[in-house]
């Protein structure tokens, strides 16, 4: 899902080098082009191309390729690849909310989720969670710092259901800290799209590029580890690490500290993830400690970059507010790549709508759905 992005490419590119994974579906939002060429390379029997205004030069250009893919047009043809029988695993890496109905589709037909729209989980929460256990479904998290969680995790798994509580004392989530590390305040105020999306350790699609440059990528990150691993927001400290080589932490009781390390590549988390519980070459440049410069940790700045406490406040409140917060977020990155918001009026926008929007029990789909479009009207009211 979401195979012409970022992530989507890097998982291809993982395919490529391995003999017994096969490519059942692919789907991307609008580039027909990559599409179709990533269909003849890899042969799924179908393809999904969401955007409507694209169906007809899709089909135009499957027919004239020859290519045997066979293109699904329907509504619902994101969640019929994810649920369909013939599939094993679901790589969920379309971004935002639009990712949330494929990733229930699929664990909802048992399959392992490999996760990396962390969006569709901190709207749904336990939702999503719990329709996994349900149905047997395994989560693999894929954004590298939950995989690294994941990994170090291992000691305390029995099978694939983690049993926290008694040996964990606290995770802690490291950030890059993005292109703005070192940036004043008066500098954020000038900062452009161009030069968020210009991200010092990693390349990465343009919205996940302004989270991680407002660093409410790390906000985002805090709820999707507390859902993903059952553990209270107190028990997950943010970290900035510059150089990215430590994906992340887990603090054990004894005082034993496991980290994962690994050279920033998305490539990593997916062979990981398409492998578990075996392992496999990813095509990740091996890590040479002898070669890498210091590796740096400090506090992050919450006072420049006030995202990290917004997370940090959605979760406590809990209920529908990461999914308000995710909204808001969605909306105001959109304004900001479209010059209508500025960089720092970013985290204002996001406060603003959690502050005006009332929260309420997650307890379905539809009350998770109704705050997540009651946020995106007051986010753009407000823009
Ligand atoms: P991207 O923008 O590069 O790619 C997004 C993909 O989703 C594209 O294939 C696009 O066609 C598809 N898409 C967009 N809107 C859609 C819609 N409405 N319906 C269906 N498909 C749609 O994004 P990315 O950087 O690959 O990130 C994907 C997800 O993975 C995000 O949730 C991001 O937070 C997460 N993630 C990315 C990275 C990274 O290194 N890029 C790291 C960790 C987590
Ligand atoms: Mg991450």
């Amino acid at each position: 899902m979401g195979s012409t992005g970022s992530v989507g490419r890097s998982t291809l590119d993982v395919v490529s080098q391995c003999d017994n994974i096969s490519v059942f579906a692919l789907s991307a939002y609008r580039n027909s082009e990559l599409l179709l060429s990533q269909c003849l390379q890899y042969e799924p029997q179908y393809a999904v191309l969401v955007d409507p205004e694209q169906h007809q030069h899709f089909k135009r250009l499957l027919a004239e390729s020859g290519c045997k893919t066979e293109f699904l047009d329907t509504e619902d043809a994101l969640e019929l690849i994810a649920a369909h029988e013939h599939v094993d695993v679901v790589m969920a890496a379309i971004v935002g909310a639009a990712g949330l109905a494929s990733g229930l589709a699929a664990v909802s037909a048992g399959k392992r989720l490999l996760l990396a729209n962390k969006e569709s989980l901190i709207m749904s929460g336990k939702l999503l969670i719990d329709a996994a256990k349900q149905n047997n479904a395994d989560i693999i998290p894929i954004d590298s710092e939950h995989n690294a969680i994941f990994q170090c995790l291992a000691e305390t798994r029995s099978g694939l259901s983690v049993t926290n509580g008694p040996f964990v004392d606290k995770l802690v989530l490291t950030a890059s800290g993005g292109p703005f590390l070192n940036t004043s305040k008066e500098g954020l105020a000038k900062v452009t799209p161009e030069q968020a999306c210009a991200h010092p350790k990693w390349s990465m699609g343009q919205k996940i590029s302004v989270d991680s440059a407002t660093l409410m990528n790390k906000g985002l990150e805090l709820i999707e580890a507390s859902f993903l691993f059952d553990l209270p927001g107190a028990a997950i400290d943010i970290v900035v690490h510059p150089q990215s080589i430590v994906h992340s932490m887990v603090y054990y009781r004894d005082g034993s500290v496991l980290a994962q390390l690994a050279n920033p590549d998305m490539r990593v988390p997916i062979a990981y993830g398409l492998a578990f519980p075996d392992r496999m070459a990813s095509g990740a440049q091996v890590l040479d400690l002898t070669r890498q410069p210091a590796l740096e940790f400090s506090e992050p700045d919450v006072d420049r970059f006030p995202c990290i406490n917004l997370g940090r406040a959605a979760l406590e409140a809990g209920g529908t507010a990461p999914a308000v917060l995710n909204a808001a977020n969605e909306i105001a990155v959109a304004a900001f790549l479209s010059n209508r918001l500025e960089f720092q009026q970013i985290p204002a926008m996001i406060e603003a709508v959690l502050s005006k929007t009332p929260c309420e029990p997650a307890a379905s789909l539809d009350i998770i759905r109704g705050a997540d479009s009651a946020a995106r009207i007051a986010a753009n009211k407000l823009i």
